[in-house]
């Protein structure tokens, strides 16, 4: 066969992800895809992984991807006659403590919403599921019949073969070398991959390379944020009695897990303190390949093997195998088009979950690669939500070592990673460390979550429940209502469009129109074409064609990206400017005698209006100050030089002495924006949902002279009536909290899911919200107000009263003034 110089689609990497994303292309109808291997089929990490395939999972999005990855792996191994060694055994999952058995209560709760099977069992039970497992010191377990497991090289055989047949080219033994690009606009656009065989000029090429695709990322100028880490299973010797039959077992509380091996056990460990991989460990040629055993490392887990499983103690171990595995850095796997080149994709970084994860998300991409938009909410798997400087290989090396320990974390709220912090600090930060904070991150950035009063320490356990710092928030949250609360904004991504045709290039991608006097600030969606939310920020026009936009702190790759893809040849320059300025938000009745205190603008309502902008002579420096509010109040935004940032707060918090200011995070912030019915990006709105779905349809102006991308979805939507409604929810606060996923039951029937949830202090409430269906009918109002709510917390039915208005100043009167 001639070595193809052309091709549609290019895929690089013949392992699961790689072949099953070949064979979903070919299955649209892709003509002219190319797989490229640099040695054979499966013979990087698919080939020796265990081949588990759990479906349950905490997202409706992981379950039905993971469905899809059976269906595929099934299908094609009827298609080819590949034996896959498809085994339909069931899970077990045992539990040590209560938050563990929350968790699996939540978990079922969820997954009987999609008609799933699942149940928690008691200790005696487990003994009759899988008697080898000692049950003398467990609460129980989680017992799932949809459980499955396969060979995973003979998998990507039959995916591959399944492949072939629908006419994918497969190049083995071929190394790719590069992938040439070209400036088009404000992108560069994939032209052609280079090998050491020849090059192939395409239009396409996904990223499929497992633990090496950093490195070939880097080869079209991208990054990739993931690490290889060491991932280890030992088989033991036949065992009389284990046989295929037993359930696949899983110790999360040990980070162990088992199944059956030709009549032996296959233990594994997804153990605290993981070990990254170097280059040199894994060249280029690692192929096939096992790593060193380092039984000292996995001593004491092994030892936790032979207490779970008593007949260890009387039985060889036949061999340990060591394989290389990659971890992104919040442990969740990388898919979608890749930032600034128009082109490449990537479905990659499986943190152990390529084999059930990759047939079904390499159907969400070739679908979104073959229509332009994502099927399903991939926010949470998309590329383009981490920062390029997350993929330096040093910091997530050092997030690595926590990762495989991740996957047996039991799914509690609110958990924070311990590995590779404090690499994005505010100019605040050491004067919030001395105010006591407790420090989250997000897109790298260290940024508090609530602060702890003097010398208190009400550091609790992570818990379902009401949790230790309820009170200090509550404190917080009551300085933003009725004195004023200083919030730390740095990490919001800050984007600066310029040039003659940024209005222009503006009003195509916001569904608002930003077309104000200098000032104006704008809160808009972006939308894609099927009208759903690519972001949602605040557009403000500094003067003349001078923009700034301001978006969420993981948005601001993909904001980006998104308006630099539809730039076309627009005059326009794109300056992420998140490090140029930092931030600060008050917010609460006292915040304009504040500021008055410490600047010389005027801040009447009549000299600084709500929704507007203006610079600011701010203590002794110098700002861009934006009266809006997050918590509902009245408040402004100051951003600031970072340089002049500490001299700011400085001033604010002597100012601010004898009005009350209280320092607040981010947990306040989410109580109060919950309480206002003000929906995250990403969490409640997704690119799946609509402006008119999200009750945000104030934020469309269907008449402006430009038209906007997705206005011809919203019309259609807005003359056919919407399928789905964001509702708000309050309930009594019971011990076990809502957080999110809870089904929403409307008499009795499940119409939806939560999407968040947070304490409303104000209220004395909990307050939700999430989108409620009405069997495919379009849901009127009247749908919505009449019937009967409860909300499935853990299998308990919790009452709840449904509105589509904010339960909290519903009329927004408060931030007006
Ligand atoms: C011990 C172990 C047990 C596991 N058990 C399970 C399990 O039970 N269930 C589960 O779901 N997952 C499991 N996994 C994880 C699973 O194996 C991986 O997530 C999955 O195999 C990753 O597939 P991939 O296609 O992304 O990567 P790979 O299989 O590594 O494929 C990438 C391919 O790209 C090729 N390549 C790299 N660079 C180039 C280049 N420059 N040019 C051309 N080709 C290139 C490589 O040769 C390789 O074949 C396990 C992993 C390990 C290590």
């Amino acid at each position: 066969m001639a070595f193809p110089t052309q091709a549609r689609a290019v895929v690089i990497g013949g392992g699961v992800a790689g072949c099953s994303t070949a064979y979903r292309l070919a299955e649209l109808g892709w003509k002219d895809i190319v797989l490229i291997e640099r040695n054979t089929i499966s013979s990087g990490t698919t080939w020796h992984a265990a081949g588990d395939v759990n479906i349950i999972r905490n997202s409706l999005e992981m379950m039905q991807i993971i469905r899809d990855s059976v269906v595929l792996y099934t299908s094609a191994s009827e298609e080819t006659g590949q034996d896959i060694g498809f085994k339909h055994c069931g899970l077990i999952s045992l539990a040590q403590t209560e938050e563990r058995m929350t968790d699996y209560r939540r978990q079922i709760a969820l997954f009987r919403s999609i008609d799933g099977e699942a149940d928690v069992v008691p200790p005696e039970q487990v003994a009759q599921l899988n008697p080898f497992v000692r049950n003398d010191d467990i609460l129980g377990a989680l017992h799932v019949p949809e459980a499955y497991r396969v060979n995973p090289a003979d998998v990507a055989q039959a995916v591959s073969k399944g492949a072939r047949n629908k006419g994918v080219t497969i190049i083995e033994n071929t190394l790719v070398t590069g992938i040439e690009t070209k400036r088009v606009g404000q992108m560069q656009e994939v032209v052609a991959v280079e090998t050491d065989k020849g090059r192939i000029a395409c239009e396409t090429v996904v990223l499929s390379g497992g633990a090496w695709s950093r490195d070939i990322g880097r080869l079209a100028g991208i990054s990739v944020p993931l690490h290889a880490v060491e991932h280890s299973y030992l088989i033991t010797n036949v065992i009389e009695g284990v046989d295929d039959r037993l359930p696949i077992s899983r110790d999360p509380d040990n980070y162990i897990y088992s199944r059956e091996e030709v009549g032996g056990f296959l233990i594994g460990f997804f153990e605290p303190h993981a070990k990254p991989l170097s280059k040199v460990q894994l060249p280029d040629d690692f192929s096939f390949a096992s790593l060193p055993e380092d039984w000292d490392h996995l001593e004491p887990h092994i030892a936790n093997a032979v207490n779970r499983y008593p007949a260890l103690e009387t039985t060889g171990i036949k061999l340990l195998f060591t394989g290389p595995e990659s971890f992104t850095p919040d442990g969740t796997f990388l898919m979608g088009p890749a930032p600034d080149v128009r082109g490449l994709f990537a479905l990659t970084g499986m943190n152990s979950s390529g084999i059930a994860m990759s047939g079904g998300a390499a159907k969400v991409l070739a679908e979104w690669i073959d229509g332009g938009e994502p099927p399903i909410d991939i926010t949470g798997l998309d590329i383009r939500r981490f920062p390029r400087l997350l993929g330096n290989t040093a910091w997530v090396a050092e997030r690595a070592k926590e990762l495989p320990s991740w996957l047996f974390e039991a799914g509690l709220p609110r958990r924070e990673h311990k590995h590779a912090r404090d690499l994005r600090l505010s100019p605040f930060h050491i004067r919030f460390e001395s105010a006591g904070a407790r420090f989250g991150q997000a897109a790298g950035w260290e940024r508090p979550n609530w602060f702890a009063p003097n010398g208190k320490n009400v550091d609790d356990p992570l818990t379902w429940k009401r949790p230790g710092w309820f009170d200090v928030v509550a404190e917080e949250h009551k300085a933003a209502r009725e004195t004023v609360a200083l919030f730390e904004r740095t990490p919001m991504a800050k984007i600066l469009i310029e040039g003659p045709d940024a209005e222009d290039l503006l009003q195509k991608v916001c569904a608002n129109d930003v077309s104000g006097a200098d000032g104006r600030l704008i809160y808009t969606a972006m939308l894609n074409t099927n009208g759903g939310f690519e972001s949602d920020l605040t557009v403000t026009r500094l003067a003349g064609d001078r923009f700034l936009l301001i978006t969420g702190a993981n948005e601001g790759v993909r904001d980006q990206d998104h308006i630099a893809r539809n730039a076309g040849d627009a005059r326009v320059t794109i300056t992420d400017v998140t490090s140029a300025y930092a931030g600060l938000a008050l917010s609460g009745p006292n915040t304009r005698e504040l500021l008055s205190r410490i600047t010389e603008n005027d801040l009447s309502d009549d000299a600084f209006l709500y929704l507007t902008a203006q610079e600011a002579w701010i203590g002794p420096a110098v700002a861009w100050a934006l009266r809006v509010s997050y918590a509902g109040e009245l408040g402004w935004e100051l951003f600031i030089p970072t340089e002049s940032a500490a001299a700011v707060y400085d001033a604010i918090v002597a100012a601010g002495q004898d009005l009350g200011l209280t320092h607040a995070g981010t947990y306040a912030s989410n109580t109060l924006r919950m309480e206002k019915g003000f929906r995250s990006w990403g969490h409640d709105i997704t690119p799946v949902e609509t402006p008119l779905e999200a009750g945000l349809g104030f934020a469309v102006r269907f008449n402006k002279d430009t038209p906007f991308i997705g206005r011809d979805a919203l019309l259609r939507q807005r003359d056919g009536g919407v399928r789905k409604r964001m509702v708000m929810f309050t309930t009594d606060e019971y011990e076990l909290w809502p957080v999110v996923n809870e089904p929403i039951r409307r008499d009795g029937e499940v119409v939806g899911h939560l999407t968040s949830s947070g304490y409303g202090y104000s209220l004395g409430k909990m307050v939700s919200m999430g989108f409620v269906r009405n069997g495919g009918e379009a849901v009127e109002d009247d749908f919505i107000n009449t019937g009967a709510y409860t909300i499935d917390i853990a299998g308990e039915r919790i009452p709840a009263e449904a509105s589509l208005a904010a339960p909290y100043d519903p009329k927004g009167t408060r931030m007006r003034g």
